[in-house]
């Protein structure tokens, strides 16, 4: 790949920006756990799930009218992210997260492979497959029995569900309330393996540029944000991150 060879070296100015950053904010994507082999949504269908579309079964309406279909589909992707592992690209966000002043890591993807990667306080945009919650609103409940599908909570009995946002639900306040006050205060945004078309995400970007931060993508492809980014790494993020890490590295123990 004729690209490979401008990866290794980074703009001075880029690494400059990393240094005296005051507080970077890290927005990941699907493209960051596709290349831990977690298949992007739409590609996700296979075997038993191949005739449903997700968007048939991620929705309070499909749980609503089959919430044991949901429950069951949830447990199989369940299983799928429990066979896979953080790849460079996630140890190296964790890495960074210790090599700068601040850095508030927002994150698209509800499989927590951050957190298993050494990023404990991570903003789930989009909640965390790994976790359920009570639909009478127990946040963190215990499963009566475990052979229900779906099944039920230990304090109410209502039907316990993924605490992921659905299609057609909104994120929870806070959560948007935190990302977006991490925004407003950042001099540095990193939009990773997102394709920028969900919103708010795809905005908080926008935001960050607009309060002046420097604004870095690093995706294999185009994305609607390219053209409004002041350096673009074009690659896969398990390729690009830990390199940029070591750079910074060096030149942290140069300072
Ligand atoms: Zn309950």
């Amino acid at each position: 790949m004729g690209s490979d060879r401008e990866i290794d070296v980074f703009p001075p100015a880029l690494i400059d920006a990393l240094v005296d950053s005051r507080h970077i904010v890290v927005m990941t994507g699907s493209g960051t756990s596709a290349e831990s082999g977690i298949p992007t949504f739409r590609d996700a269908q296979t075997g038993l799930w191949a005739k449903y579309r997700p968007e048939d079964l991620a929705t309070p309406e499909a749980f609503a009218r089959n919430p044991q279909l949901v429950s069951d589909w949830y447990e199989w992707r369940r299983q799928l992210v429990s066979k896979t592992d953080p790849n460079p690209g996630h140890t190296a966000i964790a890495a960074l997260t210790k090599l700068v002043k601040q850095l508030t890591l927002i994150t698209q993807n509800v499989d927590g492979l951050h957190q298993r990667a050494g990023n404990d306080d991570v903003i789930e945009f989009h909640g965390n497959i790994m976790l359920s919650r009570c639909t009478d609103g127990h946040p963190a409940t215990g499963i009566q029995g475990d052979t229900e599908s779906p099944p039920r909570c230990e304090q109410c009995g209502a039907m316990i569900r993924p605490a992921v946002v659905w299609f057609g639900e909104s994120i929870p306040a806070a959560v948007l309330q935190r990302a977006l006050a991490a925004v407003e205060t950042c001099d540095v945004f990193f939009a990773i393996g997102t394709s920028a078309q969900v919103q708010p995400a795809a905005g908080l970007a926008l935001l960050a540029k607009q309060n002046g931060a420097t604004l870095i993508e690093i995706n294999p492809a185009e994305t609607p944000l390219t053209d409004d980014c002041d350096y673009i790494l074009k690659g896969p993020s398990g390729a690009i991150l830990p390199k940029l890490v070591s750079a910074l590295k060096q030149t942290s123990d140069h300072a």
